[in-house]
């Protein structure tokens, strides 16, 4: 019987949809942003899936900083187990 991990590493949702980068787990790019900015890089596309980082930033032209991600406990846990540049951009002031 596969494990929760093995069924989400199946799922398509957790890869980013412009790269297939995958986003889930240690050294994962999974982080939430502020509604305003998702809606702004997935306009007029169903955002069923996630972004890595640099896809992210691709598509809103500029690089995130630690104002663009939500106060939430995922965001908490990246800033110290994401991937370098998660790690970087979580703990960016400007
Ligand atoms: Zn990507």
């Amino acid at each position: 019987m596969p494990t929760t991990t093995e069924r989400l590493q199946r799922d398509e949702v957790w890869y980013c949809l412009d790269c297939d980068h995958f986003c889930l787990g240690d050294g994962g790019e999974y982080y939430m942003v502020h509604d305003a900015i998702w809606y702004r890089v997935t306009y007029g596309q169903e955002c069923e899936g996630m972004l890595c980082i640099g896809c992210l930033e691709g598509r809103l032209g500029r690089g995130l900083t630690a104002a663009d991600f939500t106060d939430c406990p995922l965001n908490h846990e990246k800033r110290e187990r994401g991937s370098a540049r998660l790690r970087d951009r979580l703990n960016r002031s400007r």
